[in-house]
C-alpha cells in the first residue's frame, strides 16, 4: 500500500470515530448486557457443544445433521415466537484422510503434509506423478502455455502478504490461487495441483478450503503446509526435474437436503422490520469449526439468549440465522434470501458473525455514506459506555451468508474483530474449542447484542 493511500485510510478511520453525549437509559441497558454476556450468557456452553457434542459439520455430512438438531433444540429451549429449519441442497464431498503428496529425494520418499481441497476429485485410486511446475500467479499460465503445463503437477506458491495489516486482505488477495487455481491449470492440461496453505504462518498445518470448477476441467487439487510448500520450492531449485506423487480419496457425491436454522422474537410494535443476527453452521471436517463458524452460531444464539433471560421486549423482529453450506456453495444464505423475498420480508439490517470469536474491533458496515454519517455516528457514541474497548462502526462489508439479502436493501453488518491470528487456524486442524478464548468471545456477542439494541430502539 502506498504512503497515500496509508494516509487516505487513516483520516476514514478517524472520521468514524464520533464523540456524542450518551443517553442514559441506553448506557444503562447497554452495561446491563455486558454484565449478563461476561457472567451468565451460556455463549461458550453453545459453543462447547458445537466442537465436542456435535464436532466438525461439514455440509451433507452426519455432523452437519447433528449441529441443525443440536441448534434448534437450544432455540427452542428458549421459549422464542418461532424456531424454524429452512431448506437447502448443498454439496456432498468426503475424503478419509487417506490422501498423500510424496518426493522422491535421491531415492528417499519425502512426504508432504497435505489435504484434499474442498469439492477437489479423486485420483481415481492412483497414484499421479510428475514433473512440478511451480507459479505464483493464475497470469503465469498462460505465459507459459500448453507447451510446458501439460503432462504436469501445477504448484501455486504465492504466500499470504504479511505486510498487509488486516489478515482478511492478505487472503483475499492470495485465495484466487485455491479457489480458481485447480480449474485453469487443468485448461492447460495439468494433472493435478498443489496449492500453498492460506495463512502468513510457517508451520506444518495443512489449510482446506473451496476449490471451484468450472464444468470441464477438473483435476485433484490439494494444499500443501507453508513449511512443506517452502521446502518443496527449495527442491525444486535444486532440481527442476524433482518427481512428485500425489494420491487423494476425496469423492464427490449426490446432492442431499440439508437445512438453516432460525429463532425469532416477534417486534411489538414494527414487527415487519427485521433485525437478523447470524453466522453459519456448516464448517471443514479438519478441526471443530470453532473459530470457523461455531463463535458467530455461539454468538448469535447468545443474543436471543441474552435479550431472553434480560425480559426485553423488542420493538422489531429479532432473528438468529444459523446458515448451513457457507463454506462450499453458500446454498443456505441463498434459499434464505430467496424465501425471505418470496413472502415479502424487510430485512432492515442483519449482522454477520464470520471472522473468529476473537477480540471486537466494532462493526462494518454497507450503509451509503449519508445515512452512514447521520444515523450510525449516534449509534458509535452510544457505544460509549464500553470505553475500554473503543468499538465503532466503519464502513465496510457484511458477510458472505447475508449478502444474498442486498436486494431488500437494509444494511449489512459484519463483526470486525483482531484478525491477527485467525489465518493461523482457518480450516485446519487447530481450529478447536482449546483455541477459543471464552472472553474474547463472551465481548463479541455482548457486542453484537449491544448493537442489535441499538437498532431496535432506534431502528436504522
Ligand atoms: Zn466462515
Amino acid at each position: 500500500m502506498n504512503r497515500n493511500l496509508i494516509f487516505a485510510c487513516l483520516i476514514v478511520l478517524q472520521s468514524n470515530v464520533f464523540l456524542f453525549s450518551q443517553n442514559d437509559d441506553d448506557a444503562f441497558y447497554i452495561k446491563e448486557i455486558y454484565n449478563y454476556s461476561l457472567s451468565d450468557a451460556k455463549t461458550y456452553e453453545y459453543l462447547r457443544g458445537l466442537c465436542k457434542d456435535v464436532g466438525p459439520r461439514l455440509s451433507g455430512s452426519a455432523g452437519a445433521a447433528t449441529g441443525v438438531e443440536y441448534v434448534k433444540t437450544n432455540l427452542e429451549a428458549l421459549n422464542l415466537d418461532r424456531v424454524y429449519k429452512v431448506e437447502c441442497m448443498v454439496p456432498h464431498w468426503e475424503h478419509h484422510n487417506a490422501s498423500k503428496v510424496s518426493l522422491d529425494i535421491d531415492g528417499k520418499e519425502m512426504q508432504l503434509n497435505c489435504t484434499p481441497l474442498g469439492n477437489s476429485v479423486s485420483t481415481n485410486g492412483k497414484i499421479i506423478t510428475g514433473k512440478i511446475i511451480e507459479v505464483k500467479h493464475l497470469d503465469s499460465l498462460e505465459k507459459l502455455g500448453k507447451d510446458q503445463i501439460e503432462g504436469n503437477i501445477v504448484f501455486f506458491n504465492r504466500p499470504m502478504d504479511p505486510t498487509l495489516l488486516s489478515t482478511g486482505h492478505a487472503y483475499g488477495a492470495a485465495v484466487d490461487q485455491r479457489v480458481y487455481g485447480p480449474t485453469k491449470a487443468a485448461k492447460f492440461g495439468a494433472k493435478a495441483t498443489l496449492v500453498r496453505s492460506m495463512t502468513t504462518l510457517i508451520d506444518d498445518l495443512p489449510h482446506t478450503g473451496v476449490t471451484v470448477y468450472d464444468s470441464i476441467y477438473k483435476i485433484p487439487a490439494l494444499a500443501i503446509s507453508t513449511k512443506d510448500a517452502e521446502y518443496l520450492s527449495d527442491q525444486i531449485e535444486k532440481d527442476p526435474n524433482v518427481q512428485i506423487s500425489v494420491f487423494s480419496d476425496a469423492e464427490n457425491f449426490e446432492k442431499k437436503l440439508s437445512h438453516s436454522v432460525v429463532g425469532e422474537i416477534k417486534g411489538s410494535d414494527f414487527p415487519d422490520e427485521i433485525i437478523l443476527v447470524g453466522g453459519h453452521l456448516d464448517s471443514w471436517d479438519l478441526g471443530e469449526g470453532a473459530h470457523d463458524d461455531g463463535t458467530g452460531c455461539a454468538q448469535s444464539m447468545a443474543v436471543l439468549e441474552t435479550l431472553k433471560s434480560m425480559n426485553y421486549k423488542p420493538k422489531r423482529t429479532i432473528r438468529c440465522v444459523l446458515f448451513m453450506n457457507e463454506e462450499n456453495g453458500l446454498a443456505g444464505g441463498l434459499s434464505y434470501a430467496k424465501q425471505s423475498n418470496d413472502l415479502g420480508e424487510k430485512h432492515i439490517a442483519a449482522i454477520e458473525s464470520d471472522g473468529g470469536g476473537f477480540t471486537p474491533r466494532g462493526f462494518s458496515c454497507t450503509a451509503e455514506e449519508s445515512v452512514f454519517i447521520e444515523h450510525f455516528k449516534t449509534l458509535n457514541t452510544l457505544f460509549e459506555p464500553l470505553e475500554s474497548y473503543d468499538l465503532y462502526l466503519k464502513k465496510g462489508g457484511g458477510g458472505a451468508d447475508i449478502n444474498p439479502l442486498k436486494s431488500q436493501q437494509g444494511i449489512l453488518i459484519g463483526l470486525r474483530v483482531d484478525n491477527a491470528r485467525y489465518f493461523d487456524l482457518h480450516h485446519t486442524a487447530a481450529d478447536v474449542l482449546e483455541n477459543v478464548n471464552q472472553r474474547e468471545l463472551e465481548l463479541g456477542a455482548a457486542a453484537m447484542t449491544s448493537l442489535v439494541y441499538l437498532i431496535d430502539q432506534y431502528g436504522i
